[in-house]
């Protein structure tokens, strides 16, 4: 996609409590960093808001204005900080906007505190009063996650007889259904809402406020980070309490898989990797391997080498990979785990590395360089998850040539599609049912195939073909802003 495709540009201020680089805890981060680039780059006018916490100082000061919480008159102060994007050597500077409280912000880490509610009530507040102080009224806001979902609903609820306010619509994103921001029934003072909204219809939860719920029930549009995981949180599975909430919004939810950025996980320019390749010369793909092998002590050889980058928890499906690790060291096979989690899983992976020194290699720890040369250097990359929503792992291990071995949920689903040795489509290999069988009968069709050399790289190439860059994604939260703004068209609010 690019600029003169659009046939229409936005104002958009995305609002997130993490955004990379200034602050991460998760992949909220990244989307919240790298969604803006490519926004801007398509020629939005797009701009970010995120509290200023204790390790934000690139920044200047805008003003302050005071943010109403429960009895406390609270001070934002309002500064800007930049995010660089550039496109053919062109440069677009997007605005991010810090919102400041030494209160309720310049402590030690982002999160975990008890008086979390308090602390972004104060930032939802904060945003849509930021939005009159600049003068600058978005076409969509575009929230992420229980801390700014609440944002849609005092909008609705107590901004839209401003007319500044009336053309903005609402985007609410799902990154991780599991935290939902829900606590006692007195933080609806604190978010200035009187007793009626403590009602099943609007956010009362289980006997509690939830901030999530508030995203959802109150929001133009829904989506989450892939279009199965979409489907699935309507499920009571994959639900978290939350999927009748989600059923009564089903016409509005969509799925958008997270875009990977092209630039840092680029195979012919990582420079964390021993070898730069790419799909012409993929001959060098091969001494990442060998090199690879020899960091392990594995012994170097022409044997499928297969990669788990994970953090190690009960999600990530690794009770599979350990219940066939067995059968798989009968075949002529090498297999490498870089993760840290669970102290039972680092464990049990320990000691199959003590039982199988020459074929199994375990390093416990968060190593992003040695995570990059096991991309680069295996051959199969293993993610049996038990639930996804949209997941990373298989999106670098394709864009490095690695065959990912996946189980069909989640993002996982949306994009890993299964080789077809008669068509010879497909860029990895998938299995439906959460069982160690169904793992074991995928990881052993990719081992039939890396048999023959021609056909594999030929499936290595396809792989490689496939474009996961945060252009398409980009495209496509375009398309759903759309969506958002013409249902608010629809509700017809007074002029
Ligand atoms: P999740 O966000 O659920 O952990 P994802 O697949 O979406 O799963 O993202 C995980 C990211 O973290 C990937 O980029 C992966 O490479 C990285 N990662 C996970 N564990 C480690 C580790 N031990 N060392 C380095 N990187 C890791």
């Amino acid at each position: 996609m690019n600029i003169q495709e659009l046939d229409e540009t936005y104002r958009i201020l995305i609002a997130s409590p993490e955004v990379a680089p200034f602050a991460k805890t998760g992949g909220l981060a990244d989307v919240a960093g790298s969604l803006p680039k490519a926004l801007a780059v398509m020629g939005n006018d797009v701009r970010v808001v995120m509290p200023k916490y204790r390790g934000i100082t690139d920044y200047k000061t805008l003003g302050d204005f005071p943010v109403q919480v429960g009895q406390r008159k609270a001070t934002a102060i309002l500064r800007e900080g930049v995010i660089r994007a550039r496109l053919n050597g062109m440069e677009r500077l997007v605005p991010v906007y810090f919102i400041d409280n030494y209160h309720y912000f310049d402590r030690d880490n982002m999160y975990m505190y008890f008086d979390e509610a308090e602390r972004f009530a104060f930032f939802s507040k904060a945003i849509l009063e930021m939005i009159k102080r600049l003068g600058w009224a978005p076409h969509v806001i575009h929230c992420n996650d229980w801390q700014t979902g609440i944002v849609p609903l005092l909008l609705r609820e107590k901004y839209r007889h401003d007319p500044l306010y009336q053309g903005i619509a609402t985007l609410f994103t799902i990154h991780n259904l599991k935290y939902q921001g829900n606590y006692p029934r007195e933080v609806l003072s604190l978010i200035g809402l009187g007793d009626e909204y403590f009602t099943p219809e609007r956010i009362e939860f289980y006997g509690n406020v939830s901030f999530m719920k508030a995203g959802i029930v109150y929001a133009d549009v829904i989506n989450t980070v892939s279009k199965t995981y979409a489907k699935e949180i309507q499920t009571p599975v994959y639900g978290q309490l939350m999927d009748g909430v989600l059923r009564s919004r089903a016409q509005d939810i969509y799925g958008i898989v997270n875009g990977l950025n092209y630039h840092e996980f680029n195979p012919e320019t990582d420079a964390r990797i021993y070898r730069n390749y790419g799909i012409g010369n993929l001959h060098d793909k091969m001494e990442n391997k060998y090199a690879l092998q020899r960091e392990l002590d594995l012994p170097p050889g022409d044997v499928p080498l297969m990669g788990v980058v994970s953090r190690l928890v009960d999600q990530k499906g690794l009770d599979l990979i350990a219940e066939i690790i067995p059968d798989l060291m009968r075949e002529d096979v090498q297999f490498v785990l870089l993760g840290t989690g669970d102290p039972y899983y680092e464990e049990l992976f320990r000691s199959f590395h003590q039982g199988y020194p020459n074929k199994i290699a375990v390093e416990i720890g968060f190593n992003v360089a040695l995570a990059q040369r096991i991309y680069a250097g295996c051959d199969m990359f293993l993610m049996p998850s038990r639930f996804e929503p949209c997941g990373l792992g298989q999106l670098i291990s394709i864009r490095y040539g690695t065959i990912p071995i996946v189980r069909s949920t989640g993002g996982l689903a949306d994009t890993v599609t299964n080789y077809e040795p008669e068509r010879r489509a497909g860029n990895g290999f998938t299995f439906a049912e959460y069982s160690a069988d169904a793992l074991k009968d995928a990881v052993l069709r990719a081992i039939a195939v890396y048999r023959d050399r021609r056909i594999w790289m030929s499936l290595v190439e396809n792989a490689m073909r496939h474009d996961f860059s945060w252009n398409r994604s980009a495209a496509e939260y375009m398309s759903v802003y759309g969506v958002a703004r013409n249902k608010l068209e629809a509700l017809a609010y007074p002029a």
